[in-house]
Order: C-alpha cells, then structure tokens, then sequence
C-alpha cells in the first residue's frame, strides 16, 4: 500500500538512448538479461555478508543469503528476488535512471561501432540492469535497504522515458525484481527455459540459486580444487562468470604456494584489451578472498595497477577478515600476496613466449603496453618484466621481433653493449644516420618506437651484464673504431671547418667535431642532453621548435660534401654559411626533431636558384 503519491522522473538522455536500443534490439541470445540480473543479485548479498562480517547492523540478521526465482507462465512474468543490500530512495534514482558509471555512453558508442548489435557486453559496461526490457515490457522492482530504519520503494518503468518511484510499507531487506514478459518472450516464463540459462551463465555464483523451490546451482569455489578435478569447460565457465565475458580467456594460471604464504590464486587473460578499444581505465580485476569468503572485490593493492588486465580470485587464509580499503595499502601481507602472485604470473608469461610464441605475441601486441607501463613504474618487478618485453630490430625482420635475452645470443665476440635507438618507425630509424657505424661493424640495435620503451631501457641500464646504450647517445664508446684515414679532410681543415661551424651555428651546438660514426651521411646531431628521445619530450613539452635545445654537431670528414664545404669556406664564398645551415637542418630533421619550417623554406630557395642558374 501505498503511502506517499506516486513520484515519477525522467530517464537521463543516455539512458534513454540505451533503453531505446535495447527495446528495439532484434538480438536473438537475449538469454544474458537472467545473467545480468542474477550477478546484481550476487553482487548484493556479497555486500550483506560483507556488512554482516564486519559487524554492521544489518536489518533482518537471519534471512539466508541467497537468490530465488520464479516463474509464472499464466502470469507470463518471470521473478528474481535477492536477500542483498537492497537500496534506499536516493541509491534507486542514483543506480537506476542516471550515469552513475560513465559506461552507458562507451557502450551506446560500441554499439553503434560493431557490425552487429551485440548487447552481449552489457554487463561488462556497467549497465547490466538495462537488459532486462530485452524481454519485458514493464519491470517492478522492490527494494528496501539493509538500513535498519530504511524505507522500502516501489520502481516502475516500461522502459520509455520515464519511471515511477512509490513508497511501500515495511517489508524484508533485499530486492525483488518483476519482468511482465513481452509477447515474443514468453518463453522466458518457462521453468526449463530459465533452469538452462542459469546452468549456462550463472553456474558459478557463490549463492544458493533457487529455482521455484529447487536449488540449482551448485556452489563451490573452484579455485581451492584440484587442478585435476577440474574441467577446461569449468574453468572457462568461470571465467565468463567472472569477467562478465562471453568468450573464452587467453591465458589462464591456476596454482597455490604453500611457502612464504599460504595462497590459491586463479587468474585469467582476457581476449581483449578494452582500454585499447577507447573505453578508459580498466578497474582491478582480481577479487580477494579468505577461506572461500569474498573479503574484497576488484580488490586495489594485491596486484600491482599495472595488473589490471588480470581476472580472477586470491585466496589466503592468512588475510584478516576485516581488511579495508584503507588498510590493505600498508599491510605487509598484502605486499607479500602481490610479490607472490606478480612474479608467479610472470614466470607463467615467460614460458608461454617459449612454448607457445604465437599465441604470446597475439599477447603483447595488446597487453604489452601494461607490461611497458610496469616496466616504467613498478620497481619491484622491473627485472623480471623486462625480460618480456619485445622489439623489432635491425636482425628481425620488419613487424618480427626479439628480446633482450635473445639479442645478446646474436652479439658479436667483440660488442660489449646493448644498443637501441628510438624512432616513430622502422622505416624512419633505418633511413637515417644512426644505424651507420652499428651496420658497419654488424652490431644489431634494437628499435624502440614507444618514447616509454626507450625510457624503460635507459632507467635500467643495464641487462644480464650488459650495458644498455642509446645509438643516438653522444658519447659513444664503440671498440676499435678508428678515426678516419687520410682520404678525408686532414687535422688542420677539420679543426678550421668544425671551429668555423660552431661560429655560425651559435647557440644551436655546443660542440662541432669530427665524427667518429659516420659511413654514409654528411652529418648527425647528438642530443646536448643524453637521448633524443627524451629531447623530442622536452621539445613537445615546451612547444620548443628547437631553438633553444642545442645539439652537438658531428661532421663526416671524408663526406663529399663536407669537402666542397670547406673549399667553399676558404674561398670565403657566403654560400658556405647557407649550405652550413641546411646541413645541420637536415640532421636535425633526420634525429626526428621538429624544426622551424619556416626559415628553411626561404633557404631552401636560395640554394635551389643558385644551382638552377649553375646547371
Ligand atoms: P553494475 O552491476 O555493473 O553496477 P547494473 O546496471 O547491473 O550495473 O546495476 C547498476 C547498479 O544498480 C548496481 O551497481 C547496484 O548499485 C544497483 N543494483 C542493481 N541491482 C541491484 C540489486 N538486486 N540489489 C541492490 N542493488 C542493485
Ligand atoms: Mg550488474
């Protein structure tokens, strides 16, 4: 009974525009609403049990935990009613008919990407509650909170712009949910219909699931079993249940340590990289457990953020129950979990880029960018990351790739370092000067075409006892090379023609000298400040085109053109001044950092009318 007016508020635009597609979907497998529905269920009673844990004071103590549903073919309605936290009035506007996650709009636009309309992924959208007007055509929901001194609320909607909100008399905690079934769904009334969805998707959920008085599904939490006594059907059933997925994993590791703690753990690689997609940061997604009890879900610091790809359940007897949020950061064991658990996992990577290198790299290509971001940012397991990390060198061919532990079984009797250069793509890094000497003496240089690869690489220095050193560094120390013989310029002109650059190049260089590098090429700069990579990071940093970043010019002495240079520069011809300038401007250019182009189109034309005059 009613005791209030009936209150009725409009659906946000989203929303709206969510319903809409939903309603009018012609998705055939509209099975996954019962999914959708029984994992709010879940998700409800797992907070009550939660409260209850932690000692909160929680209406209706003894109610038992659990899901039931009912159906009713004469009614044609099909009724799924949960024990859970229930909602108060301002929770029911907040969850129901508004944003509350920004996933209603990253899902509006996936629909409206894909080629088909497939509203399979609804769930992992945080809009799992809208399916339900997949079958129904009006949906009642009764709800009243775990509060003790709550009020219980009728929703209405049928699924349009609107809902109703009504006030009930007292009634038990939890949420009951009504689907008056559309004409075309009616099979959803039928007992065997419904019995075989939850079979299907719901197999897993840690709660008693009762069927028009019957349980059905059976509870267990398949991680503490035997690796034996489970099927590979299983654990991909769980995983879907887990994950809110619809496909099978990547990658999956189950296994337990008894030493230095005691913990199951089972984990899981989805197919996919959602963040890849555009759908903003992924959320943690290992759920932590004690004695098969949930203590935390999307639990935050048992993994490293970096992690977050990763699906699946912890489970150590040695957590306390009432862990919080709070605490978890600065827990000790919490730390050792991670550690554990982190470093398992990466072993378990390496042997899959052994075993199965196929399937691996299908891995990196779109989760190695967290492993990178790991690299980068979690020190503790920057060592072992990096012995997965993958590059394209130049003994790969184009789009293969290698890693460090590999490169270093092809190096020469004679190479000491590691060498990388950084560039946007192969065909760039190849084209230009750096790679001369390395191919000269059959050094291989890896490419890293990220900036955060080639960060990664100078943060660790060193890998396996060998140095790791930029191509583009200055100060180059490769063995036996030699300073080039007479058919160059001689001392005299080099230390003329390197002062006299220097002069007109001001505070562009710091320094101009004869290279020790070069086969091939006129000239190379050399970043002033270590890298150019880090330089070009700079450069877009400060909107600097370049000006003030001086660079340390290095000039090949028995190029051509330096040759003709320095006769021009001794006949005191002014051309020399304009030639000096573009060289340096296209070594600048050939480093791939950003140069004013401006200036060097009117030069550019100076020296175009000066040769079209000469031929
Ligand atoms: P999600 O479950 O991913 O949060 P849903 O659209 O399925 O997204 O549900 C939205 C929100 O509505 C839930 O986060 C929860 O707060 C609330 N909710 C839905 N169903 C229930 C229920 N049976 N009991 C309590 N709260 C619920
Ligand atoms: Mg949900």
């Amino acid at each position: 009974m009613s005791t209030q007016a009936p209150e009725t508020r409009e659906f946000q635009t989203e929303i709206r525009q969510l319903l809409d597609i939903v309603i009018h979907s012609l998705y055939t497998d509209r099975d996954i609403f019962l999914r959708e529905l029984v994992s709010n269920g879940a998700d409800a009673i797992e907070k009550v049990r939660y409260l209850q844990l932690t000692g909160e004071a929680v209406k209706d103590q003894d109610l038992s935990l659990e899901i039931s549903i009912a159906t009713d073919e004469a009614a044609q309605t099909v009724t799924i009613t949960d024990t859970g936290i229930g909602m108060t009035k301002e929770e029911l506007t907040e969850n129901l008919g508004t944003i509350a996650h920004s996933g209603s709009k990253a899902f509006i636009k996936h629909l409206a990407e894909g080629q088909k309309q497939d509203l399979n992924l609804i769930g992992q959208f945080g809009v799992g509650f809208y399916s339900a007007f997949m079958v129904a055509d009006k949906v009642t929901l009764t709800t009243r909170s775990y509060r003790p001194d709550a009020q219980g609320y009728v929703w209405e909607s049928e699924g349009t712009g609107s809902y109703t909100i009504n006030e009930i008399e007292d009634s038990t905690r939890g949420t009951q949910i009504v689907l008056h079934l559309k004409e075309d769904a009616q099979d959803f009334a039928k007992e065997e219909t419904v019995k075989r969805i939850i079979k299907q998707y719901s197999s897993f959920v840690p709660y008693p699931i009762v069927l028009n008085g019957n349980k059905v599904n059976t509870v267990q939490a398949l991680w503490t079993k035997n690796k034996t006594e489970i099927s590979e059907e299983e654990y991909n059933e769980f995983y879907k249940y887990l994950a809110n997925a619809y496909d099978e994993p990547l990658f999956r590791l189950h296994f337990s340590s008894d030493a230095p703690l005691s913990l199951n753990a089972l984990l899981f690689v989805p197919q996919d990289n959602t963040e890849q997609w555009g759908f903003g940061r992924m959320e943690p997604g290992v759920n932590l457990y004690c004695k098969k009890v949930l203590i935390q879900e999307q639990a935050k610091d048992i993994l490293p953020e970096w992690m977050r790809f990763v699906k699946g359940v912890i489970d150590s007897e040695e957590l306390p129950l009432n862990i919080s949020r709070e605490t978890m950061q600065d827990s000790a064991l919490v730390q050792k979990i991670n550690k554990v658990v982190t470093s398992r996992f990466l072993k378990f990577l390496g042997e899959q880029a052994e075993s199965e290198p196929e399937t691996f790299k299908g891995f990196y290509d779109k989760f190695g960018v967290f492993l990178k971001e790991g690299a980068a940012n979690d020190f503790t397991h920057r060592n072992e990351i990096i012995k997965l990390m993958q590059f394209e060198s130049s003994k790969t061919e184009a789009g293969k790739t290698t890693s460090l532990a590999d490169y270093i079984t092809r190096m020469s009797e004679d190479q000491s370092s590691i060498y990388y250069v950084n560039g946007p793509n192969r065909e760039v890094i190849e084209a230009g000067p750096y790679l001369e000497v390395f191919r000269d003496k059959g050094y291989e240089v890896i490419y890293t075409k990220e900036a955060i690869e080639d960060y990664v690489l100078s943060l660790l220095g060193e890998f396996q006892g060998k140095k790791l050193v930029s191509a583009d560094q200055a100060e180059l120390d490769l063995p036996g090379l030699e300073t080039p013989g007479d058919e160059g310029l001689n001392e005299e002109d080099i230390q003329t023609l390197t002062t006299w650059l220097k002069d007109i190049l001001g505070s562009k260089v710091t320094e101009v000298r004869a290279s020790k590098r070069l086969i091939d090429s006129p000239a190379l700069v050399l970043s002033a400040y270590g890298t150019h990579s880090m330089q070009r990071m700079m450069q877009l940093a400060n909107r600097d085109l370049g000006q003030t970043s001086p660079s340390i010019l290095e000039i090949n002495s028995r190029h051509t053109l330096m040759k003709e240079l320095n006769a021009l520069r001794a006949a005191e011809d002014p051309f020399a001044q304009i030639a000096a300038e573009q060289i340096f401007e296209n070594a600048r250019i050939a480093a791939g950092l950003i140069v004013d182009p401006r200036e060097m189109v009117n030069r550019l034309y100076g020296i175009l009318e000066r040769a079209l005059k000469k031929s």
